[in-house]
């Protein structure tokens, strides 16, 4: 039977990252970009008083106190129409074009204004110093024409979307996040709003992948329960194979009602593979659809919630990383030290929910207790998924083990 690591393999093969889509930018805030993003200004534009104030030339003011004409009054939006000579200064506000011959900027608040001073009003400034260049941000200083100011991959924040505006972009190429259809199957089974009958339990499979593929930046399209019957099968997997990536949970085991994987076939999937050396997981089912050139994945996982869990931990999210437009991230893999003995039975490498014990983070890492795959009340508890080796032997509390963080 297939490894996990070589099914693993399988389907980073055969996944691919969707094609970019143009965006409105104010469309785009959260999305990952999909192209380099070019300038076509300088930025600022100009030398920027970063004050406001009065323009002047540095070595008249600095430590000294200067008295000088106002020669005239540059507000954000107009442009200097005076060079500043010897015994000149010009009123200059936040943001405004610093006017030829000026070097510094003096802040307001060390001014003093006399509006009726002839020939020119007239302006006291207190003796202080003033470093060159102060208070005015050069042309260029943040970036210049031509420059990349954004790269693939980065995350649109509102920061950036700004930018965007800045640089003169109306539109942005992202990286679509893909859309994944969910599929619970099962005659036993009834929505969580429902008080179960006799023989039968609540979806919970259906919300736990819809939060967890959220969780890995998937856009979930929830398909409900579909009965174990070929008919109510065909028409629910038709819907999803719309999707960039269908996922089923349920009906692909090897019981007499387990039609998932025939179903599929009829429809047009492909098999990649199924069964796997995995506990708990092993009737995991992955497939293929193309159509119109487009090619889409489907996961059939096991109904059990603990196995439906692991097997989209392992299995699909890196797949929809590489579809975002990401290496094929999986979780973070750490080493860990058991918390008590642990005794492992079966031919299977297992994949154990457990918990770091955060008092001691030191990697210390508590096994919980397995009631089988369907305890959803333990693994509500778990943070990790503890690795061990197929085999019947015991390790001792302390032993290091591979840990992966959910
Ligand atoms: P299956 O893989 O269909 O054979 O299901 C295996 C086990 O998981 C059965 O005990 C099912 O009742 C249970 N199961 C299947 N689907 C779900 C679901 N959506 N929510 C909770 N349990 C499920
Ligand atoms: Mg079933």
């Amino acid at each position: 039977m297939l490894e996990v690591a070589d099914a693993l393999k399988i389907v980073v093969e055969h996944a691919r990252a969707l094609a970019p889509q143009r965006l409105p930018i104010r469309e785009a805030a959260g999305k990952v970009l999909a192209e380099p993003v070019v300038s076509d200004i300088d930025s600022p534009p100009h030398n920027k008083s970063l004050v406001d104030g009065y323009a002047v030339r540095r070595a008249e003011v600095d430590g000294q106190e200067a008295a000088l004409g106002v020669v005239e009054e540059i507000t954000a939006g107009l442009v200097p129409t005076m060079a500043i000579g010897a015994g000149q200064a010009a009123r200059i506000m936040t943001g405004a074009p610093v006017p030829i011959g000026a070097d510094a900027v003096v802040m307001v608040e060390r001014t003093k204004l006399d509006a009726a001073a002839q020939p020119l009003p007239r302006v006291t400034i207190a003796p202080h110093t003033i470093p060159p260049g102060g208070n005015i941000l050069p042309l260029g200083a943040e970036f210049r024409r031509n420059d990349i100011v954004l790269n693939p991959k980065q995350i649109l924040t509102p920061s950036a979307i700004g930018l965007l505006a800045e640089v003169g972009r109306r539109d942005v190429l992202i990286q679509p996040q893909p859309t994944v259809a969910i599929l619970a199957t099962g005659n036993e089974l009834v929505a969580a709003h429902t008080l179960p009958g006799p023989g039968q339990i609540r979806n919970s499979n259906g919300p736990l992948l819809d939060a967890l593929i959220r969780s890995f930046g998937g856009r979930t399209i929830d398909l409900g329960i579909a009965r174990d019957e070929p008919e109510s099968l065909r028409t629910k997997i038709a819907a999803g194979l719309q999707a960039d990536v269908l996922v089923v949970s349920g009906g692909v085991s090897a019981g007499v009602l387990d039609l998932v994987p025939g179903v599929l076939a009829e429809l047009g999937v492909k098999t990649l593979f199924h069964r796997i050396e995995l506990k708990p997981g092993r009737p995991l089912w992955c497939g293929l659809y193309s159509e119109g050139g487009r090619e889409r994945l489907v996961f059939g996982l096991p109904g059990n919630p603990v196995s439906s869990l692991v097997c989209c931990q392992l299995f699909v999210r890196p797949a929809l990383a590489i579809m975002a437009g990401f290496p094929p991230r999986g979780m973070e893999k750490r080493k860990g030290k058991l918390a008590a003995d642990y005794a492992h039975r079966g031919a299977r490498p297992t994949f154990h929910p457990g918990r770091l014990v955060p008092e001691h983070d030191n990697g210390e890492v508590a096994t919980l207790p397995w009631r089988g795959s369907a305890d959803l009340h333990t693994l509500s508890q778990a943070d990790c998924l503890i690795h061990f080796h197929a085999g019947n032997y015991s390790l001792p509390s302390g032993s290091e083990v591979d840990v992966y963080v959910m």
